[in-house]
């Protein structure tokens, strides 16, 4: 198991995806799984403000999972979906909340039962996959994440505002670091790697490092 943590826009699937393919290893996108069930959440008819008993009994309702690299909802394929900009937001408001983060621990860690990973998220390395063989933090500055993620969402087709994806970067590292349980932070035994400048093939390079450091 390598685990992963960092702040939105760091590179973290990027970088995750090719140690995966480096090392042979599964992929284990944990963003996927909160998108997916704040998306599922949010057709439920759920609004942020909901109490955690009406969440916990629409989570009843809601089955989230991975099958052949697509993300599925009640059996439905929303993978596209989840990647819509509101979706990132919705992630981030439902997984400060309690039985949301209950909900996805048990999926998270029955994933690394039969396969080796590399798992990304926010609280990878402190809460999910403590023992981790390998512990990662991947940081980069809010103006390359601003940069990174403005590029990416223009690849797809959406027409954007810089300023504006800025400002939804700091309310979400604001939003996923200050809250209650399981925060985004550095794990003491983390390997903190800052990407501001790097090409992709430095950071993997730089992790690949990480990884086979003391073999
Ligand atoms: O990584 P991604 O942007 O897809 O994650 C969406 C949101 O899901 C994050 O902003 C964060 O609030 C939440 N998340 C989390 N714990 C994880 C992975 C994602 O709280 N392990």
């Amino acid at each position: 198991m390598i685990a992963i943590d960092g702040p939105s826009g760091s590179g973290k699937s990027t970088m995750a995806k090719l140690v995966a393919g480096e090392l042979g290893y599964a992929y284990l996108d944990t963003g996927a799984l909160y998108r997916a069930t704040a998306l599922g959440l949010v057709r439920l008819g759920l609004h942020e403000d909901a109490s955690d008993e009406e969440i916990a009994a629409a989570l009843e309702k809601t089955a989230v999972a991975f099958a052949d690299g697509r993300v599925l909802l009640n059996g439905s394929d929303v993978s596209g979906e989840i990647r819509l900009p509101e979706s990132g937001h919705y992630a981030s408001v439902f997984s400060a909340r309690p039985p949301v983060r209950r909900y996805l621990l048990g999926i998270q860690r029955e994933a690394a039962r039969d396969a080796d990973l590399v798992a990304e998220g926010r609280d990878m390395t402190t809460v999910v996959f403590p023992g981790a063989y390998r512990k990662i933090y991947l940081d980069a500055s809010v103006d390359e994440r601003t940069r990174r993620r403005t590029e990416e969402l223009l690849a797809k087709g959406f027409s954007l505002n810089a300023e504006k994806i800025r400002r939804e970067i700091i309310e979400r590292d604001e939003r996923d670091s200050g809250r209650k349980i399981a925060p985004l932070r550095r794990a003491e035994d983390a390997a903190y790697i800052n990407s501001t400048g790097l090409s992709k093939e430095e950071v993997l390079l730089l992790i690949l490092n990480v990884v086979r450091s003391g073999e």
